[in-house]
């Protein structure tokens, strides 16, 4: 202490000022390191360690330090005793306190002192190494972070990056993978932030050390310290290549599958003859969602043994090339046993093909292919081809998913062919069951024709000789002939009908008819058996149902016949009772209900269902045969669903029968298309007086009879066995009337009239067609031309009664 403080401070106020400092401050021997004194401070962290030796009082962690520092007396005086500088430096104690110190020698009165000031910074201490430890766990977790991370600092220069900047974006010599656009691209994003932005995320393109260009998702923060004050840009940037990847592969393997999927439907659901052009339309859009180059499809003919291609696309034109159209298996036998053994094929570059399949390889390097991919197709475990994809301008890496999505398309085109195949196979088959049921048809249509141009004149005939023969035996012979004529005629009837509207040749031709006419008229036909067996004929008809209705009328007429028929056949005591009803449904729709009720002898139940069986009869108990050939209800059956109907059964045995039909949706007439169709019945004084008529037909049996019929009532007959004669007598007579045959050798029964209606002289003369019956029913709307139409065979009242109505 220097004399001049002395003077100012007394030694108690110095002590004053010592023991009131923060600081630790203790005084010590010179020579034996022992404690003077300790301020306030001192000896509340050092308690009782006055006279104690400073080593023992602080316990050091470090002994060295106080050896070099403290207790180093030459550094703090000089030779001559006084005073030199301070020493300063830290010491750790024991107890990990940690302090600055400094260390003053003094003199005084020739003794020497030693003053220790200690300052504690423990907490300063452990705040900074809390610091560093932090700050080098950031620096791990910057540089070995799996994300791009930079600096760029407030003079846009980049501060830092780490190792994935430089493992990713630098090559072996530190030198930028990065290429100049992209790395100022980047650049510019930062200086956006440092001066417009505070914060931006972006996407970025960078060129990596493994030459692809990789996508970074780029956050960027501008740094600002606590008085607002911008440090740089802090940057982060993830890869998301992979990501980005996947999402497009995922949508890549979606839209294929979609496109798979919709060509699939529409391959499954579409009519055979459009499966050829799906098939192509789904190849050619999946060759090109895939971008292959080239698709084909090669069918394998198994006994030449080689393949040829039936259908091929190329991505663009000018890749066509001269490629095969047909190899033999030699060529490519692998592939062969891998197409049977239900493999693909999958070829990613057509040069590491190994030596031993050498020829293969040529035919496919001289066709330009790189790598192809092919798919086996096989139906009925047979291998019928194969489809494959080729890729001509470069190699190709297929991936299984996309190998695996190709593989279903191409079996459900297998599924499709073999489906048309087998189609065709069966339209085929129909189409020659079909003609094989036309060609029936017809021979039996030709057939019945033929029978029935004799039978017409067997009938006919018998018919004359009935009126001449009055002998008992002679009659009833005659009688039987007429019955089982009748009998075969009808026969050969039902067989054609049948044969027809089996062969779908039926044609329901609507027209207005009353229904009680209709009934009266069976009621007529059947009188003499009703009346022979004494049975009761009920009609009972719905007020709602009388009117004209649209039914086709000669149809009707066939379906009352054979159930009305077999009611009165099957009954023999009791009643036959018709029946309508109308019945209106919700939607307005009229059905109408004709029911055939009998008390006969009922039909049991096992036989119900085949009754509508052709040519099935219930054989019966009593032993009692009924005529007939199984064939009526077979016939209305299928005339009745043909008018939209349906036909019911309910009966018992021994109580009767009842037969119901619906025809629905029937239509009422408008009156004014009504027209007056029956004919007056002829009186045996009618005569013709000796008018002329003209008969045309090839038969001469068939003029014959007509000859017979017309003269008996006083009519002249001019014969003609063809048409052209016909034409020339009808001209040349003028007759009354022509009788006119539609089906004869040369000229046609359509065609003489033609001539007739087309010639000044004849063109009033009335002309009546004789047909057979099955034409007159069908093909109704040719006949309009004729003033009436007789079916074969021809009655005799039928006749008269006509020609008297239209002669007058
Ligand atoms: P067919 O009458 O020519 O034998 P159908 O096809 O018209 O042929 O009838 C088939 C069979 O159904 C008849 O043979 C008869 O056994 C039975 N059948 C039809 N209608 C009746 C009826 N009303 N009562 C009893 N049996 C009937």
């Amino acid at each position: 202490m220097n004399m001049k403080l002395k003077e100012i401070l007394s030694l108690e106020s110095i002590i004053q000022i010592f023991d009131n400092l923060n600081s630790l401050l203790i005084i010590l021997h010179y020579d034996d390191e022992k404690l003077l004194f300790a301020n306030k401070s001192g000896l509340k962290r050092f308690p009782n360690s006055l006279n104690k030796k400073i080593k023992d009082v602080l316990q050091l962690s470090n002994e060295e330090e106080i050896v070099i520092n403290i207790e180093s007396n030459s550094k703090l005086f000089d030779n001559k005793g006084k005073p030199k500088n301070s020493l300063k430096g830290s010491i750790r104690l024991f107890n990990s306190e940690y302090y600055n110190y400094e260390v003053f020698g003094i003199s005084d009165n020739n003794k020497k002192y030693k003053i220790l000031v200690l300052n504690e910074l423990t907490e300063i201490k452990n705040n900074l190494e809390e610091a560093e430890i932090q700050n080098r766990m950031l620096g791990t977790i910057i540089d070995e972070s799996p994300v791009a991370i930079w600096f760029f600092d407030n003079d846009a220069n980049y501060k830092l990056i780490n190792s994935f900047v430089k493992n990713n974006m630098q090559d072996d010599k530190g030198n930028s993978t990065v290429l100049n656009d992209e790395s100022e691209i980047a650049y510019q994003n930062n200086l956006e932030v440092l001066k417009k932005l505070n914060y931006t995320i972006k996407y970025e393109p960078f060129t990596f050390r493994d030459g692809r260009i990789h996508q970074l998702k780029s956050i960027r923060k501008r740094i600002i310290d606590e008085n607002g004050k911008k440090l740089g840009v802090i940057g982060i940037g993830i890869d998301i290549t992979e990501i980005k990847n996947t999402e497009e592969k995922l949508k890549y393997l979606k839209e294929l599958n979609e496109l798979i999927s919709e060509f699939s439907s529409k391959l499954i659901h579409c009519k055979v003859n459009n499966i050829d052009d799906y098939v192509k339309d789904t190849l050619k859009a999946i060759n090109q969602y895939i971008s292959s180059d080239r698709v084909y499809i090669c069918d394998l003919n198994n006994s030449a043994k080689n393949v040829s291609i039936s259908y091929e696309h190329y991505q663009t034109e000018d890749l066509k090339n001269i490629g095969w159209v047909e190899l033999n298996y030699q060529k490519i036998e692998r592939w062969i046993d891998l197409f049977n053994q239900n493999y693909y094929l999958l070829i990613h570059d057509v040069q590491q093909i190994p030596y031993s399949y050498s020829n293969e390889k040529l035919m496919l390097e001289n066709r330009n292919v790189k790598s192809m991919l092919a798919f086996p197709l096989i139906y009925n475990s047979e291998l019928i081809g194969f489809v494959g994809f080729d890729n001509i301008q470069s190699t190709k890496y297929w991936d299984n998913d996309t190998i695996f999505l190709l593989r279903i398309a191409t079996e459900i085109i297998a599924g499709s062919l073999a489906r048309k195949n087998f189609e065709l196979r069966i339209i085929n088959a129909m189409n020659a069951a079909e003609e094989a049921s036309r060609t029936k048809s017809e021979f039996l249509a030709n057939m019945s024709h033929e029978i029935r141009t004799p039978m017409n004149a067997i009938l006919g005939f018998s018919e004359i000789l009935q009126e001449s023969i009055t002998t008992g035996v002679q009659k009833s012979y005659l009688n039987t002939i007429i019955n089982s004529g009748r009998n075969l005629m009808k026969l050969i009837n039902d067989i054609l009908d049948l044969s027809k509207i089996e062969s779908g040749r039926i044609d329901i031709m609507p027209e207005p008819v009353d229904l009680l006419r209709i009934f009266s008229e069976i009621e007529k036909i059947f009188e003499i058996k009703i009346k022979d067996k004494r049975l009761e004929f009920i009609i009972d008809m719905d007020q709602d149902v009388i009117g004209y209705w649209l039914f086709d009328e000669t149809r009707l007429r066939q379906i009352l016949f054979n159930v009305v028929g077999n009611s009165i056949k099957f009954t023999d005591q009791g009643y036959i009772k018709i029946s309508t009803r109308l019945i209106q449904d919700n939607s307005n729709k009229k059905n109408i209900e004709l029911s055939v009720e009998d008390s006969g002898i009922g039909i049991p139940d096992e036989h119900q269902k085949r009754i509508f069986d052709s040519f099935y009869q219930v054989s019966s108990k009593s032993g009692k045969r009924y005529d007939g050939t199984g064939l009526g209800l077979a016939i209305t059956m299928r005339l009745i669903k043909a008018m939209n109907g349906e036909i019911r059964l309910v009966s018992k045995p021994k109580i009767g029968t009842n037969f119901t039909i619906t025809f629905n949706d029937v239509r009422q007439a408008e009156l004014t298309i009504i027209k007056e169709q029956e004919f007056p019945e002829v009186s045996d004084e009618f005569s013709f007086n000796n008018a002329r008529f003209l008969v045309v037909d090839d038969i001469h049996n068939n003029r014959e009879m007509i000859k017979i019929f017309l003269e008996e009532y006083k009519g002249i007959v001019i014969e003609s066995d063809n048409g052209n004669d016909a034409i020339k007598l009808a001209s040349f007579y003028k007759p009354s009337a022509i009788i006119l045959d539609i089906r004869m050798p040369g000229m046609s029964g359509f065609e003489v009239l033609h001539h007739i209606r087309n010639d000044e002289r004849t063109i009033d003369i009335p002309v009546i067609a004789l047909t057979a019956v099955s034409s007159a029913f069908q093909e109704k709307h040719l006949y309009k031309d004729f003033n009436a139409v007789l079916t074969k065979p021809v009655r005799k009242d039928e006749l008269i009664s006509k020609l008297s109505e239209i002669v007058g």
